[in-house]
């Protein structure tokens, strides 16, 4: 049984981390995707909830040829104990898939063979510029897997996306519905 590990924020998950997932099935058994910094929501950088997150992949995935693992995980302020904190809250697992030079940093101090795959179309998909064309009514659907388009309509995250823009920067608009809750 080879088991492999996955980790990302998924803000949004796009395709590229699809083709990263279509990788991992071909060459393992399960897969168990790592949400990372689940504690994260309800900014610019990170919007969309844990939750919705697992929501999005699960459904992205759904009909996935092999058994796969959705499980959120909370940073935490010391990276030297990040991957003790990882092992505690997966499956057993036996190789990880990253491009993220920290994770692969970490894990390969801790002795873990370390898969980087090859990054998709990155200019286009990275959550950086998902979240910028969501923000700026930009096109974003043709980015992610149409049941992540689902998702994020059923929980209004444009509207979301672009409130948060708002108040960041326009203190007025605070101060008003501020002063229309009081
Ligand atoms: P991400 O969603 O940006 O990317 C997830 C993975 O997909 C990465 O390996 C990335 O390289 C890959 N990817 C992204 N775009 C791709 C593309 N176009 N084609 C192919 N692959 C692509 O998430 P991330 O930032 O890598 O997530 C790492 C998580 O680990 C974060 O939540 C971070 O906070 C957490 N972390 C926490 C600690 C700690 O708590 N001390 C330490 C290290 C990492």
């Amino acid at each position: 049984m080879k088991r492999a590990f996955y980790i990302g924020r998924f803000q949004p998950f796009h395709n590229g981390h699809l083709t990263v997932i279509d990788r991992i099935i071909r060459e393992a058994d399960e897969l168990i995707i790592g949400i990372g910094s689940a504690q994260l929501s309800h900014d610019l950088e990170n919007p969309f909830t844990a939750g919705e997150r697992v929501l999005m992949i699960t459904r992205a995935l759904e009909g996935l040829s092999k058994p796969y693992y959705v499980i959120p995980i909370e940073d935490i302020q010391r990276n030297s104990l990040w991957v003790a904190h990882i092992i505690s809250m997966t499956p057993p697992f036996e190789t990880i898939y990253t491009s993220n030079p920290l994770v692969i940093r970490l894990f390969r101090e801790a002795g873990m063979p370390v898969f980087s795959p090859t990054l998709f179309e990155r200019e286009s998909h990275s959550g950086t510029s998902i979240r910028q064309r969501m923000r700026s009514g930009e096109s974003w659907e043709h980015l992610v897997p149409p049941a992540v388009v689902k998702v994020i309509s059923e929980i209004q995250g444009i509207d979301r996306i672009r409130d948060l823009d708002r108040n960041d920067n326009d203190p007025e608009t605070v101060q008003t519905s501020g002063a229309d809750h009081v």
